[in-house]
């Protein structure tokens, strides 16, 4: 009958996303485990609830991508996954509103290895970035935890950090996140955003006593909502902007909307699914198109 076969389905959704939410629960819970990759990719059929209780992972945990040991590491200032083989985070994921600027000056001196990362972990030092050619290039960028000094200092751990050519981190990147600080500043958005690398199979390497992943290309994901707003506010109409960026040098001067382009494309090239809570419906509207809206431009 198609009422039982309804139910059974719905039953069957049900346990998967019981399943999923004790595995994240776990995975949180228990921070000496390694965590393990989730399966399913972009084929999953039901959203992924949110179990951690971070308004960081409000779009959900990403799934699938990096099958190498992994880490999920959720703080008060941002969320990540932290890959244990590359030494860099796979992605990191963070809320933005106005209020997350201050006063704070930016930390000075050294970038600190994190005290959160388990001990099986190599914990990348300043030293390791050291004459390597490549900027120490924040994910959660510095300006954005200026509301105290705990808030920035966090954002100086070297979980939060990729090796970026001072042409990207100085160029279209900075204007991103520019752009993104115009959002929550001037007009009063709430942003949410996920960022980190895309890995050749080869990838270069940089460091002294261990080995850091050098990404050809950077992603960066914002959804953007009004303040205040959340994951039920996400619609087809919802703003997401998207955009990858080469990591080379002679792009100093270029604008990141040279970059634009979709969440599909960014989950093609890194094998993540992203904006895991979003009903799938409203994930296909708002990842197949590239954000055009004329109110956005600056
Ligand atoms: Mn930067
Ligand atoms: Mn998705």
């Amino acid at each position: 009958m198609a009422t039982k076969k309804a139910l059974s389905r719905n039953a069957a959704i049900a346990v998967l996303i019981i399943a999923v939410g004790a595995q994240i629960f776990t995975m949180c819970k228990k921070k000496t485990d390694q965590v393990p990759p989730p399966s399913g990719g972009q084929q999953q059929s039901a959203p992924q609830p949110n179990s951690t209780g971070s308004i960081h992972l409000e779009m959900g945990v990403p799934s699938g991508g990096s099958s190498e040991p992994s880490y999920l590491l959720v703080r008060k200032q941002y969320a990540l996954s932290y890959n244990g083989t590359k030494n860099v985070p796979n992605w990191v994921s963070s809320n933005l509103n106005a209020s997350y600027f201050g006063a704070t000056e930016r930390k000075q001196g050294q970038f600190m290895p994190d005290p959160e990362l388990p001990s099986q972990f190599y914990h990348v030092r300043h030293q390791d970035y050291s004459n390597s050619g490549y900027d120490r290039g924040h994910m959660v960028r510095s300006e954005e935890r200026t509301a105290s000094r705990e808030d920035n200092d966090a954002t100086f751990y070297t979980t939060n950090l990729l090796p970026q050519y001072h042409d990207l981190n100085a160029g279209p990147w900075l204007r991103l996140e520019e752009f993104c600080q115009y959002l929550a500043q001037r007009k009063n958005k709430e942003l949410y955003i996920i960022c980190g690398g895309i890995y050749p199979k080869n990838y270069q390497t940089i460091g002294k006593n261990s080995k850091v992943a050098v990404p050809s290309q950077c992603f960066k994901i914002v959804v953007v909502l009004q303040r205040g707003q959340g994951l039920k506010d996400v619609n087809e109409n919802t703003t997401v902007l998207a955009a990858i960026m080469p990591n080379i040098e002679g792009i100093a001067r270029d604008q990141w909307r040279q970059y634009q382009t979709t969440v599909d494309d960014i989950e093609r090239q890194t094998g993540y699914d992203f904006l895991t809570a979003v009903p799938e419906k409203i994930q296909k509207a708002i990842e197949s198109r590239k954000a055009e809206s004329l109110a956005l431009a600056k």
